[in-house]
């Protein structure tokens, strides 16, 4: 496994490459999810190249930035576990020397709510980062998380609209054995914020239940996930959303896919998941 530090050299070793390329952007601190994107990636393609930078312009000025979870030699070990071809680690001042000045923006529709409107200038810098790697590396795939479905649909909607030539793959969340989908930020969870966790699978379990049971009424859905949410003092609710899964427009009523999706804090620490039902 060869490792690229800089964008000269991630750019000399993807020259170097004949037949596919398939390109797995990740923050590092990688688990089970980040892996099964990797193996996807290994099955589909004759080159895989791992990402692991700390993306600073998807972080708000109150975020996460500095204290993001980062482990770069355990990443490197599990990612040659899977058969990883290049890992490239590029330093924040490589990505963005001194007069950066592009950004990569989708419209409004897709943008302006949920996370984009939790975080402001976050998708901006996803978009942005992801162009950079995609112009970088190159690759005819590129594989996402529906773990992130907002992220995974902007990133689709600019890979079209840019004429990027890069096949956006969407892949299934990845969870803990109660349900809790995995995330780089578990690890800022307490002990009780670990446990108190799992009420946004419940939520989401509660959602898909009266769905099940015909229950089509949007509004009526998010009620009983923000009650399941209730039932859990650490729980902060930021959202619990029902939308239209293509356009992410919040629904009325369910025809077709929808997007059931929150938001949650535990303590400091913010945590998102998502189902996608289907009538
Ligand atoms: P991150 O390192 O958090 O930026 O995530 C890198 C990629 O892994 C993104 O495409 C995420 O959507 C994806 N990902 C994160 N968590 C999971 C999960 N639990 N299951 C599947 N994919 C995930």
């Amino acid at each position: 496994m060869q490792i690229a530090t800089t964008v000269a050299e991630m750019r000399q070793r993807r020259d170097a490459m004949k037949g596919s390329v398939g390109l797995v952007p990740t923050m590092g601190y990688l688990h089970e999810g980040h892996l099964s994107l990797v193996r996807h990636a290994r099955a589909e393609s004759d080159h895989v190249v791992a990402s692991i930078f700390v993306n600073p312009t998807q972080f708000g000025p109150q975020e996460d930035y500095q204290r993001y979870p980062r482990d770069p030699e355990r990443d490197l070990r599990l990612l040659e576990a899977e058969g990883t071809d290049v890992v490239f680690m590029p330093s924040a001042e490589d990505m963005y020397p001194d007069g950066f000045d592009t950004w990569v923006e989708v419209g409004r529709s897709l943008t302006e709510r949920l996370e984009g409107a939790a975080r402001p200038g976050h998708l901006r810098g996803v978009t942005t980062v992801v162009a950079k790697l995609f112009e970088i590396v190159r690759p005819q795939r590129g594989y996402f998380g529906q773990k992130d479905a907002q992220q995974l649909a902007v990133v689709r909607r600019m890979a079209a609209d840019l004429n990027m030539g890069v096949e956006v793959v969407g892949l299934p969340t990845m969870r803990e054995a109660d349900g809790l989908a995995m995330s780089s930020r578990n690890a800022y969870l307490s002990r009780e914020e670990r446990r108190a966790a799992i009420v946004l699978w419940r939520s989401l379990c509660r959602a898909e239940e009266l769905f099940d049971g015909g229950e089509r009424r949007a509004e009526a859905i998010r009620t009983a996930m923000h009650a399941v949410l209730a039932e859990e003092p650490l729980a902060q609710v930021e959202y619990a959303s029902v939308a239209d899964a293509a356009t992410l427009q919040e629904l009325e009523r369910i025809a077709g896919a929808a997007l059931v999706s929150l938001a949650v804090r535990m303590g400091r620490t913010r945590l998102i998941d998502n189902i996608v039902v289907n009538s």
